[in-house]
C-alpha cells in the first residue's frame, strides 16, 4: 500500500525538460494568470505548461533542480477524480466543498473569516479513498495537485528532502490554487522519539516552516491573492502517531469510515455498471450486506476477481472466444470471489480509528 510518490506522472510533454529556453512575453503572462477559471482539459494542461516555463524562468531563492523534480515526479496533471467517482462520504464532500472547492473557486467571497483553510487531515482504515478524496478537491477546485508521500521523503529523497519541501510549497504557491496531498503524514509528524534522527527531525521543522508560510504571498504572485490559496492535504492510516503539536495544525480532522452498506451497493452497482453482468437487484443486494467490514479498495479487488471468473470459464478456448459471446457475471461469481477475497481491515484496529475520531475528529 505504502506506494511512495505516484507514478502516473511520467506522461509528461517532452517539452518540459527545456522548461529554461523560453521566457514568456507579458502578454503571454497576463493570459496564464487568467488560467485557472478555464475548465477545457487539453487546454488547461497546456497553459499549466506555459505557467510552468515561465516560471521556471523567475525562480527566486529556491533550488531549481529541486523545482524540476518537483514538477517532474509530484506534480500530477492527468489524474482527474471526480465527485461522483468517490462512493458515499457525502458528508465529507459538503466539508470540503465548503472548506476548500468554493473559497478556492470564489476567493472574492472567502476573505477574512471565510478564509479557507491551510491543513487538513484525512485519517481512517487504508483503503477507503482518501487519495481519491484529494484528488476530487483538486478537480473540483480547478487547482493544481502535487502528490507525494511523507515516507519517501524519508527514504527516497533523503538528503535533498529539505530543498524539496521548500520547492513543492514555492511551486504550489506560484501554481496556485493548489492542493497538496501528503500521504502517510505519521511518518513524518511522528511524535517524538529517542530514534527519531536528526535529518528526520530537519525534514519535519521544514515541513512545519513552509506550512506556516502558506498565508504569506511570493514575488511574482499574482496580485488578486489566489497565491494564497495554498491547502495542505494530509493522510494517514495512523493518526495516533502524529505528534500532538502538529495534530493541532490541523483545522479539521476528517474521519473517512469504513463504507456502509448503502455505499457498498452504489460502489459494486458503479463498478459493475460497465461490465456485463446477469445480476439482479437482489444480487447486489445481497452482496453488499455480505460484503460488511470491506474497504472500497477491498469492494473494487472482489468485482475484479468476480469478473475473472467469466474468462477463466473459458480455460484455452479463450484465444478462439469474440469478446461478444463472453458470458456475463453471475452471483456465483461473486460468491466465488468472496472466498478468495476478504475483508482488509480487523474489528480491533476499526476501534482504535472510532476511539481516535471521537476524541480528536472534527464533526462537521
Ligand atoms: P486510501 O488513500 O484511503 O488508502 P485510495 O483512495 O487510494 O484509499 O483507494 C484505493 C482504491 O480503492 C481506489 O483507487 C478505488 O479503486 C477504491 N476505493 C476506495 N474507496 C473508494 C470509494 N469511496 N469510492 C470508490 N472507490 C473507492
Amino acid at each position: 500500500e505504502r506506494s511512495g510518490i505516484k507514478t502516473t506522472v511520467n506522461r509528461r510533454p517532452s517539452s518540459r525538460k527545456q522548461v529554461h529556453e523560453r521566457k514568456l512575453p507579458a502578454v503571454l503572462k497576463d493570459e496564464v494568470d487568467k488560467t485557472q477559471e478555464i475548465p477545457d482539459k487539453a487546454r488547461e494542461t497546456s497553459l499549466l505548461d506555459q505557467r510552468i516555463k515561465y516560471i521556471m524562468t523567475t525562480l527566486q531563492g529556491v533550488d531549481e533542480r529541486a523545482c524540476e523534480q518537483i514538477i517532474n515526479d509530484i506534480l500530477i496533471m492527468d489524474e482527474k477524480i471526480h465527485w461522483d467517482d468517490i462512493a458515499g462520504l457525502n458528508n465529507t464532500k459538503n466539508i470540503l466543498k465548503e472548506t476548500v472547492v468554493y473559497p478556492f473557486l470564489r476567493p472574492d467571497l472567502f476573505k477574512g473569516l471565510r478564509e479557507p483553510v491551510r491543513g487538513m487531515l484525512l485519517f481512517g482504515p487504508p483503503g477507503t479513498g482518501k487519495t481519491m478524496i484529494a484528488k476530487a478537491v483538486a478537480t473540483e477546485s480547478h487547482s493544481t495537485f502535487f502528490s507525494i508521500s511523507a515516507s519517501s521523503l524519508l527514504s527516497k529523497y533523503l538528503g535533498e528532502s529539505e530543498k524539496l519541501v521548500r520547492a513543492l510549497f514555492y511551486m504550489a504557491k506560484r501554481l496556485s490554487p493548489s492542493i497538496i496531498f501528503l500521504d502517510e503524514i505519521d511518518s513524518l509528524l511522528t511524535t517524538r522519539s529517542d530514534n527519531e534522527n536528526e535529518s528526520s527531525r530537519r525534514i519535519k521543522t521544514e515541513l512545519l516552516i513552509q506550512w506556516s508560510s502558506l498565508s504569506k504571498a511570493i514575488p511574482h504572485s499574482d496580485p488578486n491573492g489566489k497565491s494564497n490559496n495554498v491547502l495542505l492535504l494530509a493522510a494517514t492510516n495512523l493518526p495516533w502517531a502524529i505528534d500532538e503539536a502538529a495534530r493541532r495544525r490541523f483545522s479539521k480532522r476528517l474521519y473517512i469510515p469504513l463504507p456502509d452498506s448503502e455505499t457498498r451497493l452504489y460502489h459494486l452497482k458503479k463498478l459493475m455498471s460497465s461490465q456485463k453482468n446477469i445480476l439482479t437487484v437482489s444480487d447486489f443486494k445481497i452482496i453488499s450486506i455480505a460484503t460488511e467490514g470491506f474497504s472500497g479498495s477491498d469492494i473494487t479487488a472482489l468485482a475484479k476477481e468476480a469478473a475473472m471468473e467469466p474468462i477463466r470459464d473459458l480455460g484455452d478456448e479463450l484465444m478462439n472466444t469474440n469478446f461478444d459471446t463472453i458470458r456475463g457475471v453471475s452471483k456465483q461469481d461473486f460468491d466465488t470471489a468472496l472466498s478468495t477475497i476478504k475483508k482488509s481491515v480487523s474489528k480491533e484496529s476499526l476501534s482504535h480509528y472510532e476511539h481516535w475520531a471521537l476524541q480528536f475528529g472534527s464533526t462537521g
